[in-house]
């Protein structure tokens, strides 16, 4: 069935599903992420907030629209996947006849998507791009969970075009999808939730320093121009691009803020 009307066919029976579960994925694990800070701030996270300065209600407002935005543009896109996929353009594999490659394709995949997060990201921080592109993340300068997808059209669409461009050269198992999605939104909402939800092996010099921190991508907000990784540290640390401070502000956690 190569017939344009047929592929049409699919690609819109599969959007309203998808869209659904986008939004719902998104809306989900950012309320998540705000109910946990909320119910354990007086247990701890108050003395772990990050800045000085609150989100306004306004803030929130203006994150939780763009997410419900971005969550549309992400099913568009994953509708086409969803058709390029029955017609057998990607491979996206069921079974554990293959399960062998499973582990490797979620570890590529989130490797490839740090590497394409972090070079798109540095690229909208370029003066000619970062209005249309970029401007609209970067109102959130205390983010919340709920700026984890708060970007503007043309952003998103840079963001969703990584897993069609990623099937265009990996098969990927279900799971390995799935499991990626969801780790995505996790390491999202928690880097933008404003309070560090890492454990202190996370820290610079610490065993788990390779990872990210709530503290990376929340000094990326309050000051831009460093920290542009996602997952992982190892881009920022290559070229030359962690903030400078970026240890001393995650070992002062737990101390008082200052405005
Ligand atoms: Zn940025
Ligand atoms: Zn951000």
């Amino acid at each position: 069935m190569n017939d344009a009307s047929d592929l049409l066919r699919t690609y819109v029976s599969a959007l309203p599903a998808l869209w659904i579960a986008d939004t719902a994925r998104h809306l989900v694990a950012a309320a998540l992420m705000a109910a946990i800070v909320a119910v354990f701030w007086r247990a701890g996270l108050a003395a772990r907030k990050l800045q000085a300065r609150h989100a306004t209600g306004r803030d929130i407002r203006r994150e939780i629209l763009a997410l419900l935005r971005s969550s549309l543009v992400f099913s568009l896109l994953a509708a086409g996947v969803v058709v390029a996929a029955v017609q057998g353009w990607f491979t996206i594999y069921w079974g554990f006849g293959r399960a062998g490659p499973l582990y490797l394709v979620l570890s590529l995949v989130l490797v490839a998507h740090d590497t394409w997060f972090y070079w798109t990201h540095r690229a909208m921080h370029h003066p000619h791009l970062f209005a249309v592109f970029h401007r609209a993340h970067h109102l959130s300068r205390t983010p919340t969970a709920w700026a984890a997808y708060s970007f503007s059209v043309p952003e998103a669409i840079v963001q969703g075009a990584f897993v069609p461009l990623f099937l265009v050269f990996m098969p990927m198992h279900e799971i390995a999808l799935l499991l990626f999605l969801v780790v995505q939104i996790g390491r999202n909402v928690m880097g933008h939730c404003g309070v560090e939800v890492h454990p202190a092996a996370f820290g610079p010099g610490r065993w788990l320093a390779w990872n990210t921190t709530t503290t990376h991508h929340d000094l990326h907000h309050e000051t831009g121009r460093t920290n542009y990784g996602l997952y992982f540290h190892w881009w920022d640390k290559m070229m030359g691009t962690e903030h400078p401070d970026y240890r001393r502000r995650f070992e002062a956690i737990g101390q008082p803020l200052s405005a």
